[in-house]
């Protein structure tokens, strides 16, 4: 349950792309349970028009997605004026180049299966960060 001190238009919103049903759930459930707003998009592309249109306080994409990747999408994210400002966490189950993952602009990364509480102390530590700080390269 939401504490009704939450439900209210201040909420903050995450919106998560991942293009595997479910993980989509998964990560879903537990951002909700945060009780943030949660956005969905099914591929980069959709997750790219989303984060433009609604301006999320946090992006948590996965990299492997058909179309555009998640390292795709941080990287034009982060190139836009309009949307640099909002936090990235990026999340894949293969094991890329951190170098590679950071040059995408994103400001945290997580390798899947993600650990429950180090993904809520990320989520945490990045949502509690003012926007101007949240510049981290
Ligand atoms: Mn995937």
């Amino acid at each position: 349950m939401i504490p009704a001190e939450n439900q209210t238009v201040a909420r903050k919103c995450v919106l998560i792309v991942e293009d595997d049903p479910l993980s989509m759930k998964v990560v879903s459930a537990i951002i909700a349970a945060q009780g943030y707003h949660v956005l969905q998009a099914m591929d980069g592309a959709r997750g790219f028009e989303l984060a433009r249109r609604e301006h999320p306080d946090l992006i948590i994409t996965d990299v492997q997605m058909p179309g555009i990747s998640g390292l795709e999408v941080s990287r034009r994210l982060k190139a836009d004026e309009a949307t640099r400002d909002i936090p990235i966490i990026v999340t894949t189950a293969y094991l890329l180049d951190e170098k590679e993952i950071r040059a995408s602009g994103c400001d945290g990364f997580m390798a899947k299966p993600i650990t429950i509480s180090e993904f809520l102390e990320l989520l945490e530590t990045i949502m509690r960060m003012p926007r101007a700080a949240r510049d981290i390269d």
